[in-house]
């Protein structure tokens, strides 16, 4: 099968799958679910859902989609991670279980449940100034945190302590907290500007 030009997946083993889902349809794509390497050759872009990272680890090792999606990611395809999605984009994890692999792709350490665990779910405004000067309203749920930033990724938006929430590099974006919960759609449209960037390039 060919990628469809403007088709979008959500990788869909476990974790807020319908909510990227919802998401994406509202803003007019063309969204379906990735469960085998047969259905990521027919997307254009990727979004990696919040759930639980080490889960989401073993059922894309079991299911054959880890390797396929390391691939597109060296290929440049659009990804954007939420939460343990943006575990699964890290380079570098810190506090992974044992034997935890990821995607990688960004240039970044990522601390796992970061969070203390009183105040390990929250929600609050977050200011994303590449997104406009309005903030973004956050919902966090035992979201991890990027404890360091290589030279090949860019911050998106820290909070007032200096955590840093999300960052980018090139067609890949990692948040730690859930815009498809709270209903802030600037990141998934971020993302389906990439995917169409992506395509103008590679002539889908
Ligand atoms: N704590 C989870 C993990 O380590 C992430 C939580 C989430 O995605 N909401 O994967």
């Amino acid at each position: 099968m060919m990628a469809r030009s403007g088709r979008v997946g959500v990788l869909a083993l476990q974790g807020d799958v319908r909510e990227h889902t919802a998401m994406l349809g509202r803003l007019g794509a063309d969204v379906v679910p990735v469960r085998r390497p047969e259905e990521l050759a027919t997307v254009a872009g990727l979004v990696i859902p919040g759930g639980e990272s080490s889960v989401i680890d073993k059922l894309t090792r079991m299911f054959g989609l880890a390797e396929p999606i390391r691939r597109a990611i060296r290929e440049g395809m659009p990804m954007f991670g939420t939460c343990a999605g943006l575990i699964m984009l890290a380079d570098r994890l810190v506090d992974a279980i044992d034997g935890q692999q990821t995607f990688g792709g960004l240039d970044v350490t990522v601390r796992r449940n970061a969070f203390g665990r009183q105040v390990d779910s929250f929600e609050g405004p977050v200011a994303v100034p590449s997104l406009g000067p309005r903030p973004v309203h956050a919902a966090f749920i035992r979201g991890p945190v990027v404890e360091s930033v290589g030279p090949d990724a860019s911050v998106l938006a820290s909070l007032d302590d200096g955590s840093v929430v999300a960052v980018e590099q090139g067609s890949l974006l990692g948040i730690s907290f859930h815009p498809e919960i709270s209903g802030e759609p600037r990141f998934h449209e971020r993302f389906l500007q990439r995917v169409a960037e992506r395509e103008a390039v590679v002539g889908l």
